[in-house]
């Protein structure tokens, strides 16, 4: 295993990191998910055995039944080798009498846990942070003066300014965002934050499962020379912003496959890189018939994120991945009130879009798929 220092935190994490949200579980009778702790301990115990030393959760990951994966995995082993990074929601507003302290001390006590290596706002917009970053620093500086957290910093799904904004702030050490072969979105604001000494851990390197997808992702690299998820991997540390990649990882020959990628990962070659260049532009073009994401149609008066819609839609009908991504995304989106089903039909957006893109049918029917 190779390990790297998470920026500011001083913390020495493995390139590798355990992405705690796609644990072995099992539907229940009433449709929801109960993980199945007679597997995941033992995936995440060879995950540690293997030399991942990092694991990445949150407060709802798999209904919250992720922290408490994590702390039974941990029973029994030297906690102090093991890197905890989990998050708050904290653009979930606070139900009725819920104070963000509440929900760290009920992290820990599912985690089994005195404290976490690293604690999160997740998902933090600079709007957001305009909202809630005071109230939230407040108890997080509290209770790292008593130990229960030890680093803290965000993860995001904002754009560019927003996240320089927040990394200006100062007030973080690390920071998770999406990034893989496909979603280049966050490459400039991934090099901000390592410039500005943050530890950049990102997530999806393997684009949540869509990109492992061998047929079509061993296209990006020449014959031969890398296995569909060793290309994924390689491609995401190649950037040297990126401290680690963490993946979601459900059985153990995944965990395998995944640590022996970092002990052989080389660096890309100039041919490998050409080729994803090459691959991407020619998707991208794809994409565009449909959609170029250029937001001339935004904002729309009911909060549809209309190019994001379409963006999910593309990664179904012209990259060809399993839906199951896109719809775990879109699913965020339908939290956040921003999916298609918002829309009303009332036609403002559809004479501003360049690519004179039926939108309001292309909701419709993006919303069917995606749903
Ligand atoms: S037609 Fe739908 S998506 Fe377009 S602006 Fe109106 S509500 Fe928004
Ligand atoms: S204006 Fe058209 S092409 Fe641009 S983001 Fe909106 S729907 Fe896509």
């Amino acid at each position: 295993m190779r390990y790297t220092t998470y920026g500011k935190t001083g913390l020495s994490v493995s390139r590798l990191g355990f992405g705690a949200m796609r644990l072995p579980a099992n539907e229940t009778p009433d449709g929801k998910e109960q993980v199945d702790y007679d597997k995941s301990t033992p995936l995440i115990r060879r995950a540690l055995e293997l030399g991942v030393n990092f694991i990445d959760t949150h407060h709802n990951y798999h209904y919250s039944q992720s922290e408490i994966a994590i702390g039974l995995a941990l029973e029994g082993l030297d906690r102090s080798k093991v890197i905890i990074q989990t998050k708050n929601p904290t653009w979930k507003d606070l139900a009725e009498g819920e104070t963000y302290r509440q929900r760290l001390e009920d992290g820990l006590k599912r985690a089994k846990t005195d404290y976490f290596d690293i604690y999160f706002l997740h998902s933090l917009s600079w709007q957001t942070f305009e909202k809630v970053g005071d109230e939230f620093m407040k108890m997080a500086l509290q209770a790292k003066e008593e130990g229960l957290i030890r680093h803290i910093g965000f993860s995001t799904h904002d754009k560019y300014e927003g996240i320089v904004k927040i990394v200006d702030t100062g007030l973080f050490e690390c920071m998770l965002c999406q990034y893989n072969l496909l979603d280049l979105s966050n490459e400039k604001a991934i090099g901000y934050a390592h410039a500005k000494g943050l530890g950049v851990s990102v997530m999806g390197p393997v684009g949540g499962g869509r990109l492992a997808t061998p047929n079509e992702l061993a296209r990006f690299m020449p014959a031969g020379q890398s296995s569909p998820v060793e290309a994924a991997l390689r491609f995401v540390w190649d950037n040297p912003g990126v401290d680690s990649a963490v993946s979601g990882m459900s059985t153990i020959e995944q965990v395998e496959e995944n640590v022996k990628t970092v002990d052989i990962a080389a660096p890309l070659t100039d041919a490998e890189r050409a080729r994803i260049v090459e691959i991407r532009e020619e998707k991208k073009k794809l994409a565009d018939l449909y959609c170029t994401g250029c937001g001339y149609c935004m904002p729309c008066p009911n909060g549809v994120n209309i190019p994001r819609v379409f963006e999910y839609m593309n990664w179904v009908r012209v990259y060809g991945f399993a839906e199951s991504a896109a719809r775990e995304h879109y699913v965020w989106m339908r939290n956040r009130g921003s999916d298609a089903s918002k829309c009303v039909e009332c036609g403002q957006c559809e004479p501003k879009c360049p690519q004179k893109i039926q939108i309001i049918k292309q909701l419709a029917e993006s919303h069917k798929v995606l749903s």
